[in-house]
């Protein structure tokens, strides 16, 4: 059988643009190695919706962002969990010492607001009318109100649903194993049950870690990723959790969000490890440890929480700076991919793949998806040059 698309993957990415190109009278195909949304994209918890110390690169896509994320459960038909309840970076004395103190949290400010990012630079004070419980150490913060959180498994299954009423065809369990390309062009897949699924237009692999394999398999251009399993906690809370927003730190890993009264999600970019056995991922107890104490550090009451579940079961690409390729991959015109996320793509799923559906049905690239190509890594000499 042939799709016009076929995409690999049933992420937030894959199944967001399926959406976007069946909704526009695409035929899609998405193959699905697992089940909707059992990658990154899944899991307990929520996930931050945050345009705050995001890179310039993607500020584009997170402005786009910030303007679809308050109507899509209404477009979707479902809960997305989506609450724009703002965020704080919260700066600490010592650690803003050595930073440039005030000075840093509101050039820091002025940059955001300058990028999109409505901020405001709070004193001590202020950051208390927001965060009562907060550390005697904590002496100011950036706070963006347009940020938020929102269900990260409930998104990505209202995605895959809404695209299947439009008409996507998204099949779980059939894992890309191989791509079939004829000179410049990639012609279709074969799934590791061995269908050949043939696409006349393109094939687009958001399938985050098993994107690179494919390329590479293919001879494409090197994709300088790698893969890791972020950590996320959850602790119970004997008082009603102290975290009122989305809470992050300048200087220590930590990022807060409260699931209910009485239960905080605790990551900020701890990692797990790969167990070699099975190929999954494991948390290790020194960095189980590491986080709590960043988390305690800013809410000293967390000093009294239970540790209710501890994962890093979820593998990510991560890209050498930080940022998604989201591109065609050289030498095939037709073969797109969209990984490297580096454990902040959620928050902007939505507005790329938006673009890309637009780039994929209208052959013109958005100048907001540009930051994020891949000619980033070609020298700026041989860019004029050519
Ligand atoms: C613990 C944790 C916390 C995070 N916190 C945040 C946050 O607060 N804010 C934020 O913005 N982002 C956050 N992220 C990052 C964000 O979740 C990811 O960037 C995003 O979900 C990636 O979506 P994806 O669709 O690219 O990948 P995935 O959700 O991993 O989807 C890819 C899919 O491809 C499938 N697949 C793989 N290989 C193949 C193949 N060969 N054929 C077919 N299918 C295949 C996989 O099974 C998977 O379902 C976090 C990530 C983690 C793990």
């Amino acid at each position: 059988m042939s799709y016009r698309f076929i995409i690999a993957g049933a992420g937030v990415y894959g199944s967001a643009t399926a959406w976007h190109l069946a909704r526009s009278g695409a035929d899609v195909l998405v193959l699905e190695a697992g089940e909707v949304a059992s990658g990154a994209s899944g899991g307990t918890g929520k996930r931050g919706v945050r345009g705050s110390r995001r890179a310039p690169a993607e500020l584009p896509a997170l402005r786009l962002a910030y303007e679809l994320w308050p109507a899509l459960a209404d477009e979707l038909d479902a809960d997305t969990g989506y609450h724009r309840i703002g965020s704080l970076n919260l700066f600490e004395e010592d650690e803003v010492g050595m930073r440039g103190g005030e000075d840093a949290l509101r050039a820091w400010a002025w940059r955001q607001r300058r990028l999109g990012v409505p901020t405001e630079a709070l004193d001590a004070a202020g950051v208390r009318e927001l965060e009562p419980e907060v550390a005697d150490s904590i002496s100011g913060a950036l706070w963006s109100p347009f940020d938020g959180v929102a269900d990260h498994t409930a998104t990505t299954r209202a995605y895959a649903a809404a695209a299947a009423r439009h008409g996507a065809v998204v099949t779980e369990h059939s894992p890309v194993a191989e791509l079939l390309t004829d000179g410049d062009r990639t012609i279709g897949v074969v799934t590791a049950g061995g269908t050949t699924h043939l696409a006349s237009e393109a094939v687009v692999l958001l399938n985050n870690v098993g994107a690179a394999p494919l390329v590479q398999s293919v001879g494409g251009g090197h994709l300088p990723f790698w893969s890791m399993y972020p950590q996320a906690l959850s602790v119970r809370t004997p008082s009603p959790s102290p975290c009122r927003h989305l809470v992050s730190h300048q200087s220590r890993a930590l990022s807060l969000k409260t699931l209910d009264a009485h239960t905080l999600m605790v990551t900020g970019g701890w990692r797990g490890v790969r167990d070699e056995a099975d190929g999954s991922g494991r948390t290790v107890e020194s960095a189980v440890r590491g986080n709590l104490a960043a988390a305690v550090a800013a809410y000293p009451s967390l000093a009294d929480a239970e540790l209710l579940t501890w994962q890093a079961d979820r593998a990510e690409t991560y890209s050498a700076d930080d940022l998604p390729v989201v591109d065609t991959v050289a030498p095939y015109r037709n073969l797109f991919v969209g990984a490297g996320f580096s454990g902040h793509g959620f928050a902007i799923a939505p507005a790329v793949s938006l673009l890309l559906s637009r780039w994929l049905l209208t052959g013109v690239r958005p100048d907001e998806l540009a930051p994020l190509g891949y000619h980033r890594f070609t020298p700026a000499v041989s860019r004029s040059a050519s």
